[in-house]
């Protein structure tokens, strides 16, 4: 029996599959399938390793602030305020959620390349502590927006460094075209620094860049860093303005399947720091306060998902199509992105996976598949399947098409089970129809 991809997971006497010393055969009959079942302990891990590493490396001048794109609800916002940790949010729904438990408002930052009147102001309202300006159409009406409400924008702007780590091979062109941020090589950033400067609702305090996601290399992150105090150096000199913070996004990979190799959490920072010291201290520039925003990294590990095992279609010669009971409405990324995932029988996770099959979803889209050709223990009708490492851009991700009610979410804690999201109903499914 080879290890699994997360350390949370483990087979059980009874042959079962166990997430947090919890039998998965034993939830999936309590709380049905598909369900959502998340690690909170191994959540609450991953936030210390990466606060830890921003104390230990670079004196804790910096904000760890979780992205809750990959996975929010309240419950997950709770998580964060207890740990201490910033948030990341993208959509007045997200902030929403955070205000919903009463997060720190100082502590977030909100992103987004198209903010809406609407949502400027409710940043503004709630006083969130850094507003990531993405274009100067953004910053003209948000200029305005804080003049009507009397009060000053913290603002950061999204800058495109250069440099693209979608890809293990990292790669230094291309990126001009990107819906996101302001480009550095056009001068377009540097214009936009000194209109923002002038401006007398807003505050600059900072630039951010996010090169990717699921980057296993350190070195893009280092790279991006030297790019961006270059930036902050030339600020300086031209426009005698010492810019004081420096957010260097996400995008820290994950291991899905045993092909990934990701590196401890705890090495980014360490690398990073050492290198944004030196730099700091070669340039005769002040050391910036550092943000970085893990977002897949702190919830993909600690999330699985359960389904039962349908029909099962052997087409000889072929393939064998193994139907079960969610796919694309609620994990969309293999139909996105042909992501990649580790499948276990839960109920016979002590066996070999002796069987190549596709794991077919109930939509009707020839599409909604969650891997084709994948190695897994023989399954058959009521078998309950567990898709691994799903904590991070399923639960959010997932819609209702077809209409089918979204899945609960569970935290597991010291072996005690926490609903964090009910499952959906019919009820909910027509409750806005008139
Ligand atoms: C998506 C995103 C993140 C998080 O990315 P992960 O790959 O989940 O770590 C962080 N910052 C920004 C701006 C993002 O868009």
């Amino acid at each position: 029996m080879s290890e699994f991809v997360s350390k949370n997971l483990a087979v059980n006497e009874k042959g079962h599959l166990t997430i947090g010393g919890m039998d998965t055969v034993e939830l999936a009959k309590e709380y049905g399938t598909p369900l959502y079942v998340m690690d909170e302990d191994l959540i609450r891990e991953h936030c210390r390793s990466f606060r830890r590493s921003m104390e230990k490396y670079y004196d804790g001048a910096g904000l760890v602030c979780y992205a809750s794109k990959a996975f929010c609800c309240k419950e997950m916002c709770r998580i964060a305020k207890e740990e201490g940790i910033g948030l990341d949010v993208v959509s007045a729904g997200e902030l929403y959620t955070a205000a919903g438990v009463d997060f720190p408002m100082d502590k977030v930052c909100y992103h987004g390349n198209n903010k809406t009147d609407f949502e400027l102001c409710m940043a503004l309202k709630y006083k969130v502590g850094r507003i990531i300006v993405d274009n100067i159409f953004e910053l003209e009406r948000l200029n305005e927006l804080a003049a009507e409400a009397g009060v000053k924008a913290r603002i950061m702007y999204r800058i495109k460094p250069g440099i693209d780590a979608h890809t293990h091979d990292f790669v230094k062109t291309g990126q001009i075209d990107s819906k996101f941020g302001f480009a550095l090589e056009t001068g377009e950033a540097f214009e936009a620094v000194k209109r923002a400067l002038s401006m007398e609702h807003i505050e600059f305090v900072g630039v951010h860049c996010h090169i990717g996601s699921q980057i296993f290399d350190i070195a893009p992150f280092a790279e991006a860093a030297e790019v961006m105090l270059c930036f902050i150096e030339k600020i300086k000199k031209e426009l005698n303005y010492e810019i004081r913070e420096l957010n260097l996004g996400g995008g820290f990979g994950i291991k899905y399947t045993e092909e990934d190799t990701p590196v401890p959490y705890e090495n980014y920072m360490e690398h990073v720091s050492k290198r944004v010291k030196e730099l700091c201290k070669e340039k005769g520039i002040k050391q910036p306060f550092i943000l970085i925003e893990p977002g897949r990294s702190i919830v993909a590990p600690a999330g699985i998902t359960l389904y039962t095992v349908g029909g099962i279609k052997e087409i000889p010669n072929i393939r064998t199509y193994v139907s079960i009971d969610g796919g694309m409405g609620d994990n969309p990324r293999y139909a996105l992105y042909k992501s990649a995932y580790d499948f276990v029988a839960a109920n016979k996770a002590d066996r070999d996976k002796d069987s190549v099959v596709t794991i077919a979803g109930r939509c009707c889209e020839s599409g909604d598949l969650l891997g084709e050709g994948v190695s897994v223990q023989t399954l058959e009708p009521g078998d309950t399947l567990a898709v691994l490492a799903t904590g991070a851009y399923n639960y959010s991700m997932s819609s209702n098409y077809n209409r089918v009610p979204k899945p609960p979410v569970l935290m597991i804690s010291d072996k005690k089970v926490k609903i964090a999201v009910k499952r959906e109903t019919l009820e909910d499914i027509i409750r806005n129809d008139e």
